[in-house]
This record gives C-alpha cells, sequence and structure tokens, in this order.
C-alpha cells in the first residue's frame, strides 16, 4: 500500500515538501499536491512586478512543469478539511489522506483598513503588483507612503524594499526631488531580529532623505481627503499609498477547526497539528518564525521528516532552528542578506551581511535552484 499524502497548497512549504518525500520514498507514495492557482511566483517577484523591472508573466513557474514520481498537481480550489478524518473536499472532488499537509500560506483581510480598496494600492497579491505598474508611473509629484496595516506580514524586509526601490525608479526618471517618501512600521526597527540589517536599512534610508516612522501602523485611509490614519490618529496625506493589508488565515480555514486565534498551531519539533498525522508548515502556523518562504521551506524539511521516519517506524531527531537567509533589496541594484536563526539560541539572532553584487547573483541563485528543484526548468 502506498502513504496517501493530500498537501494542500503548492507554496515554498507544499513545493519544498512534496520535493523532499518524492526524492526519498517516491517508489512508496500517492502524493497529491493541490492548489487552486496554475503557476508559482516567488514573493519578491512582486517588486519587480510594480516597478516594471520584469514582466508579469516572465515570473510565472507553471504548475505544469511538475513531473515527480509519485507526485501529481492537481489546480482545484480547496473548499473544506476536516483534520479529524482527514478528508479534503475541493471545487472538483475529495480526497481521503493517510497524512495530511496544510501549507495555504496566508491571505489578505484588505477590508479591515478602511479606505484602502476605494483610495489606496497593496503590493502584497500579485494583482496588486501587476496593477501598481499602470499607478506607480502616474505619480510625479507629492507623498509616497509605504505604509504597514498590522502585524504579523510576510517578509518583514519587503516595506524597506519597496521604499528603496521607489526612490531609484524616482531617481531614474529625474523626479525624485519632486517626491517625498515615508514608511510607516509597526516595530521600533525595520528588521528588529538583527540590529545590523536594521541600522544599515536607516542609513540607507538616511542618505536617500526617506522618512522611517517607527512603531506605527495605518489604521485606514480617508481616501476623500488623501490621507492616512495613523493608530494615534496622526495623519499624513498621501499622493500614492502604498500598503501591506492585514494577513489572515485562507477562508476555508475558518471552520476546520485547525486554527487558534488565527493560525494554526503546531509543535515546533516535527510541525504536528493536534489532529494525529495533520501536520501544517509555512505561513499558516504560528510557529514563531516570520512569515516567509525561507522559513516554509525550513518546516517543510522537518515535516518531511517526520513524515519519512513515522512510514519507516522509526523517530526524527531533526531540531527546527527556524533559521533562514533573506535577501534584502538595497536599491542601486545592490542586494543585502540577513542569516536569522530564531530557536537555536536563547533569543533570535540576525547576521548581516553588506549589499554586493555577489549577494545579486545569491539571490538570482536562490530562484534558479529551486525553478529546477520543484520545476525540473
Ligand atoms: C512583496 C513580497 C516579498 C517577499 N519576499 C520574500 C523573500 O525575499 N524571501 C522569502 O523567503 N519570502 C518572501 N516573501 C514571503 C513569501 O512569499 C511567503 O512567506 C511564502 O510564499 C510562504 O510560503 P507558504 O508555502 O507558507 O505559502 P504560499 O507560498 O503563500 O503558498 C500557499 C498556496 O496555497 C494556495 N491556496 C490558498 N488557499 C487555497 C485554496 N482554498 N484552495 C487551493 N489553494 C489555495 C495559494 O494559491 C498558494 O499557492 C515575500 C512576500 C511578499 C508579499
Amino acid at each position: 500500500m502506498k502513504l496517501r499524502v493530500v498537501v494542500l497548497g503548492a507554496g515554498f512549504g507544499g513545493l519544498e515538501l512534496s520535493t523532499i518525500l518524492s526524492e526519498t520514498i517516491g517508489d512508496h507514495l500517492e502524493l497529491t499536491l493541490i492548489d487552486r492557482s496554475d503557476s508559482f511566483y516567488f514573493g519578491f517577484s512582486k517588486l519587480d512586478v510594480m516597478f516594471g523591472r520584469k514582466a508579469p508573466g516572465a515570473v510565472k513557474l507553471s504548475y505544469s512543469h511538475i513531473v515527480k514520481p509519485g507526485v501529481q498537481f492537481r489546480q482545484e480550489i480547496i473548499t473544506a478539511i476536516d483534520p479529524v478524518t482527514r478528508k479534503v473536499v475541493t471545487d472538483k472532488g475529495r480526497y481521503d489522506a493517510d497524512v495530511l499537509v496544510v501549507a495555504l500560506g496566508a491571505d489578505y483581510d484588505i477590508n479591515a483598513t478602511p479606505g484602502l480598496a476605494e483610495g489606496g494600492n497593496e503590493f502584497y497579491t500579485f494583482h496588486g503588483a501587476e496593477r501598481l505598474r499602470e499607478v506607480i508611473p502616474g505619480f510625479t509629484k507629492g507623498h509616497a507612503i509605504i505604509g504597514v496595516t498590522s502585524a504579523p506580514f510576510k517578509c518583514p524586509p519587503a516595506p524597506s524594499e519597496a521604499a528603496l526601490l521607489l526612490h531609484d525608479y524616482l531617481t531614474e526618471r529625474g523626479i525624485r526631488n519632486s517626491c517625498e517618501i515615508s514608511i510607516v512600521i509597526p516595530f521600533g526597527l525595520p528588521i528588529p531580529p538583527s540590529p545590523d540589517t536594521s541600522n544599515a536599512l536607516l542609513a540607507a534610508f538616511a542618505e536617500r532623505n526617506i522618512r522611517f516612522i517607527p512603531n506605527h501602523r495605518v489604521r485606514a485611509l480617508d481616501p476623500s481627503r488623501q490621507v492616512a490614519i495613523l493608530d494615534d490618529d496622526t495623519e499624513l496625506p498621501f499622493d500614492l499609498f502604498l500598503g501591506i493589508p492585514k494577513h489572515c488565515a485562507p477562508e476555508v480555514l475558518a471552520d476546520s477547526g485547525l486554527t487558534v486565534n488565527g493560525w494554526i498551531p503546531v509543535d515546533r519539533n516535527n510541525l504536528k497539528t493536534r489532529f494525529p498525522n495533520v501536520y501544517a508548515i509555512g505561513d499558516v502556523t504560528s510557529v514563531g518564525t516570520p512569515k516567509a518562504g525561507v522559513f516554509a521551506e525550513g518546516a517543510a524539511r522537518i515535516a518531511a521528516a517526520s513524515i519519512i521516519a513515522e512510514l519507516k517506524g522509526g523517530e526524527t531527531f531533526l531540531p527546527y532552528s527556524g533559521a533562514g537567509s533573506c535577501y534584502v533589496e538595497f536599491g542601486q541594484d545592490l542586494v543585502g542578506r540577513v542569516d536569522v536563526d530564531f530557536f537555536s539560541g536563547p533569543k533570535p539572532t540576525g547576521i548581516f551581511k553588506e549589499p554586493s553584487d555577489e549577494l545579486v547573483r545569491d539571490k538570482q541563485y536562490f530562484g534558479s535552484s529551486r525553478a529546477e528543484r520543484w520545476f525540473g526548468l
């Protein structure tokens, strides 16, 4: 009998877990990987799309390329999950699993921020980034705000990267002096676990005359007056608002009984939920790491090790360190990196690597190596 594994969500976590299981126990595997989309894209490619650095079609990796022993991809919308019986319903069928892996990522509640949908923009959905390709060229003078509306949010460096890339965009067009850029973040520093990375970003903001407004979030926009209203009721006028919307677990989880306080709690040692043979990995969990692809991948490795060990009747002793390297676009065609580790020591650490051309190549390799590993491209 083959092990029936159903993986919900083909993002960073679902793709990595499916790849490891296929490589390791492909002959004993009947894995169904389900996603509503027809293709995958890296989160960071939204920055490339919004600033017109890459065409939307060029950053998408079609799931039709997945050819792996024991793995079947299905483009379907998951409509119900029963973690007790491990049954999954989609718009096209039903699945029974011996092992269920929830890797559905984080969705957005744009309406949680009054005025954002009507008067602002967001760059966290692919559609939002595509739309901004048309909007940003129309911004030629005035005040641009990059504003976080709530925490947690994906990829904590992304708002800082957007500010630095917007600076470059406006500079290249010769209109930077007609524009102001502000960034509103609910933390005291751009990247709290790494003071060195934060200091480098703060220095980059200061050099470029980007105003950094820490310890605040944008609670609403008033589109009629074009003002952003912060959590202390301060009002900031804007001509362009680039928002980071409130994050939430995908709606299909609401009635599943898997979430507690909005996200799925898991055992950090093996990524198991409280339901037998049901795992959860990546952004959809409250495991304690930031919501980022590298951490979803790390969690996938631990969950896969646990599934393989249980199939073989053993145990896994791989500790989950919550470690990962995040690339940070510093503008001027340079990329830095922060190597973060959340669980190995008494407190999270983040080691900063200065922006360089080498790290530009490293980031490219990060993308191309995954395209090859997951899609055979
Ligand atoms: C602007 C931006 C920049 C970023 N930069 C980086 C970066 O440089 N490095 C980094 O590591 N991370 C980065 N991220 C974050 C990264 O993209 C996410 O954290 C990562 O994708 C999470 O992986 P995941 O597997 O948990 O979920 P996801 O990759 O989001 O995958 C979840 C999948 O579930 C599917 N799904 C959801 N609901 C359903 C349903 N009902 N039915 C069927 N399918 C469904 C979705 O279509 C999706 O494909 C960035 C994010 C953004 C927005």
